[in-house]
């Protein structure tokens, strides 16, 4: 690294320690200012983009995005598996990706004595990583999903200085589910409970407020919040308006966007648009689609998700010979659904993967993105 001192321009003695006391200090508090002078260049990131998800909004006028999510492969994968799917995917142009977040799991591991222990691990680590490799890949926004589960406020904290490091300005603010074998939601001790307490955490370093109360002027971090929303309702909600009413918190507290829940009935995404605008939720609402593609998805995807498949669908899927023409009829009916959403004007369709890049693309190439 050059040496600030040790330059031409600074006309300071090397050895100034050998200096009278008064010299001594007056060199001293010279070097300081010069060094604040040669202030450091402000902090820019190594890609091409670092755009917020709401100003991709605005730059779209009104036009629907396309935006894909991705889940981090499990430990032991490697990068390709995510490359592979998103390689093929680039041509669509999507403006922003999300990666999801995994917290760890317990599992049971039978021990020699034949006893079984309860281990917690983490089966898909690596989505900050994964988020950084995407912007310097492509040069497009990645959008890593944070989660209140398994974390203590400190160490969202520290999770969102990494973020902050790396230039990755946007997050999904979520709670997170419960783990396996657990019956509900529980937060770590001292961490947040709610996605609204994780809102609030994030909108407090955009204003330079860290935990540590002795730090005075901290980094403000400039962080778009992104949050979930349910069409159909949060399953733990006592009602709809209940579950509105939070997601309301949440905007007013400083969420910039909306991404939905799973639907596979767009008059859900349409009824909860208006509720939102009803209830003073005026910020933009991501649809979150994709395709059914296995039989066994008409019951999982209800338990798993909590909501519902419509009734045509439904008698299509059962009345099919095999998975390859359910996968058919699922390719075509999220086509259809995505016509109608984009010609209604959504700012974005955004298509979880899970992995299956060829159904995405079927999908976005029918729609000429
Ligand atoms: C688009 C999307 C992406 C997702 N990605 C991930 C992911 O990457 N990783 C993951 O683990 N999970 C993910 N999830 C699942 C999500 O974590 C669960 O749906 C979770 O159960 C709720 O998360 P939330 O952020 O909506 O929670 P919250 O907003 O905290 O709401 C949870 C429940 O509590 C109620 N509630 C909210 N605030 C309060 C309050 N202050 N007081 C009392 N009640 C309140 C709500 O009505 C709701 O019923 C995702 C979900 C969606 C829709």
């Amino acid at each position: 690294m050059k040496d600030p001192f040790n330059s031409p321009k600074v006309n300071i003695p090397r050895t100034i320690k050998h200096l009278p006391a008064e010299a001594f200090l007056t060199a001293i508090a010279h070097r300081r200012r010069e060094v604040r002078r040669r202030k450091v260049k402000p902090f820019k990131p190594v890609y091409t983009c670092s755009m917020k998800v709401t100003e991709h909004f605005k730059k779209a006028k009104g036009k629907t995005l396309v935006s894909f999510e991705v889940l981090p492969p499990l430990k032991g994968g490697g990068m390709q598996a995510i490359f592979g799917t998103l390689d093929a995917l680039m041509e669509f142009k999507p403006p922003f990706i999300d990666v999801t977040y995994h917290r760890e799991e317990f599992i049971y591991k039978k021990r020699p004595s034949g006893y079984y222990e309860k281990t917690a691990i983490r089966k898909r680590p690596g989505t900050v990583g994964i988020c950084a490799a995407i912007m310097h890949r492509y040069g497009v926004d990645a959008v890593p999903h944070l989660i209140c589960g398994g974390f203590t406020v400190e160490e969202t904290e520290n999770a969102l200085i990494d973020l902050n490091f790396l230039g990755i300005n946007n997050v999904l603010a979520l709670r997170g589910d419960a783990r396996q074998f657990e019956d509900k939601f529980i937060a770590e001790d001292n961490g947040h409970k709610y996605a609204l307490d994780l809102v609030h955490q994030i909108v407090g370093m955009n204003d330079g407020r860290y935990l540590d109360v002795n730090i005075q002027n901290g980094e403000r971090t400039d962080f778009c919040i992104g949050i979930a929303g349910y069409p159909e309702k949060h399953f733990e909600a006592a009602n709809d308006n209940v579950d509105l009413q939070y997601t309301k918190l949440k905007v007013d507290a400083g969420a910039g966007y909306i991404v939905t829940q799973m639907f596979f009935d767009n008059s859900k995404y349409f009824e909860y648009a208006e509720k939102c605008k009803a209830n003073g939720i005026d910020v933009p609402i991501v649809a979150g689609l994709k395709p059914l593609t296995r039989r066994y998805q008409l019951s999982s995807i209800p338990r798993k998700f909590f909501i519902n498949l419509p009734q045509d669908l439904v008698r299509e899927v059962q009345k099919a010979k095999d998975d390859v023409a359910v996968q058919q009829i699922g390719i075509e009916w999220c086509i259809q659904q995505s016509k109608e959403l984009k010609a209604a004007g959504v700012p974005c369709l955004h298509y979880y993967t899970m992995g299956d890049t060829e159904t995405s693309k079927m999908i976005a190439s029918a729609l000429a993105f």
